[in-house]
């Protein structure tokens, strides 16, 4: 009897053993095929000037959403949406920026002309009205009329026919239960929308950031300016433009005043008010009858900021999430080791104008949301020696098929953060994933080696690191697999 179960145990044993061994094996193999080289290839592609930035809505975004959908096809992915197909669509307006345009100082406080220079002291407006805006100048802060939380910036000021300098986001910084207060004026299209209602002809927009997440209104010009410029435009009032900023932030009450000078903003845009674009869905069957009806998503938004003037590559934001996601995507069709749950990757279009390509996911999921055992999105994933997890922590069960494939391969830092939660306005798709109830865990590279350009010209394949993205690519290959294939997890 003991001696029967001694066969048996030593059967299952050898049994078990020897099928990891295969197991180990083949995965190992599909492991090694994923080589930096590729990685860099995919971001290259996409950072190219041929798709001209990727600007959602664009035929540029198009053609570089079918490239992604032919690379899923030749790799074996098959389209996620239910008619076949890998686009799934949505409207979305965009302008096209036809040149830099410029931005000249009328009348300083000394008088002199002058013409700012594109793309070191300001970016042009993505979603500006085409012609030309002059005025006196006006500094409104935040540029926000908040009645009920006893807050505007409008209060004692005219800005009829004047170019206001206006700052991005609200001037409270918590984050907790007031922030959600804040949370509606802190879009640029309410504070366009008020600018345009109480008069103004343009803002001068401080931050020179990209940014497509605005809106195109009838007639209004605006562009975004560097912090610099901002300093120079309050020359002459008494006032330091940093030091007033902080006061208005550290006592939250506003402080808008004249700043005594002349500007006149040029802009020369298209606007396409009719136009659509798409997320690129793609799908791996799983291998198991049962566990094939759950499925894990992965997502990296595809889109970037266009070309407002120049070209704005958008390789560390996002061609290298989309990149590490076709690899890993690639690596997991030619897998000999199957995954038993349904793999779905999702490129997102629409996000640097809203978040229209996760929003529109919400609206048409491709699979019950009850039968998603979690969502992993990407962005910004290409430059760095580590990795961050966001929310990894409070999901152990899925952050341990991550860090055992780095223990056991990568070897990098790799850490996880807990759910926080943001009262402030979602700015990944992730985000939307999270708001509507999904596991969401949020990858990024930490440690930069390289300057981040963010929205800008210069955020190109050199600001990538192709072996982080390598392994990008490997963690996400193992770590997916081993969740896919976990019986001990479930939707339940
Ligand atoms: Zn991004």
């Amino acid at each position: 009897m003991y001696s029967k179960y001694l066969i048996l145990l030593f059967l299952c044993l050898f049994v078990v053993r020897v099928y990891s061994q295969d197991q180990g094996k083949a995965i190992r193999t599909t492991f090694h095929s994923i080589s930096s080289h590729d990685l860099l290839n995919y971001a290259a592609e996409l950072s190219s000037e041929k798709y001209k930035g990727r600007l959602s809505g664009s035929p540029e975004y198009q053609a570089a959403a079918s490239w992604i959908a032919d690379q899923l096809k030749h790799a074996g992915v098959k389209p996620g949406l239910a008619d076949n197909s890998y686009f799934q669509w949505f409207p979305n307006a965009y302008s096209e920026v036809l040149t830099p345009g410029s931005i000249t100082l009328l009348e300083g406080n000394n008088n002199q002309q002058k013409e700012y220079k594109f793309p070191n002291e300001y970016f042009p407006g993505s979603n500006s009205a085409s012609g030309t805006a002059s005025g006196e100048v006006v500094y409104v802060g935040f540029g926000i009329s908040a009645p009920e939380l006893n807050y505007d910036d409008y209060k004692n000021i005219d800005v009829k026919g004047r170019i206001l300098v206006m700052q991005t986001g609200v001037p409270y910084a918590g984050n907790d239960s007031t922030q959600l207060k804040w949370e509606p004026y802190s879009y640029h299209r309410y504070k366009f929308q008020r600018a345009k209602e109480l008069g103004a002809a343009g803002i001068l927009y401080i931050g020179k950031i990209a940014n497509p997440n605005t809106s195109h209104l009838e007639g209004f010009i605006y562009a975004h300016i560097s912090d610099s410029v901002a300093e120079e435009l309050f020359d002459g009032t008494g006032q330091k433009y940093a030091e007033t900023h902080a006061a208005i932030v550290k006592d939250v009450q506003p402080n808008s005043f004249p700043l005594n000078n002349k500007v006149k903003i040029s802009a020369s845009t298209k606007y396409f008010p009719d136009s659509r674009s798409c997320n690129v869905i793609g799908m791996i069957e799983g291998s198991d009858p049962i566990l094939k009806n759950e499925a894990i998503i992965i997502g990296a938004h595809l889109d970037a900021v266009g070309s407002p003037g120049c070209l704005f590559p958008g390789a560390l934001d996002n061609a290298s999430g989309s990149a590490d996601i076709l690899a890993a995507a690639k690596a997991l069709a030619s897998s000999e080791v199957k995954p038993a749950r349904t793999i779905i990757f999702v490129f997102f279009g629409g996000e640097e104008c809203g978040l229209y390509g996760s929003k529109k996911y919400m609206e048409s999921p491709v699979w019950p949301k009850e039968k998603v055992i979690c969502m992993i999105n990407l962005d910004m994933v290409g430059n760095g020696t580590g990795f961050h997890l966001a929310n990894g922590k409070s999901f152990p069960e899925l952050l341990t098929h991550f860090t055992e494939a780095n223990d056991k391969y990568l070897h990098r830092d790799l850490k996880a953060s807990e759910v926080r939660i943001n009262y402030g306005r979602p700015r990944t798709d992730g985000a939307i994933f999270e708001k509507a109830g999904y596991k969401t865990l949020s990858l990024y590279t930490s440690g930069s080696v390289k300057p981040v350009y963010y929205h800008a010209p210069l955020d190109n394949t050199n600001a990538l690191t192709p072996e982080i993205m390598e392994d990008a690519a490997k963690l996400l290959y193992l770590g997916i697999l081993g969740l896919a294939n976990d019986h001990g997890i479930g939707v339940q």
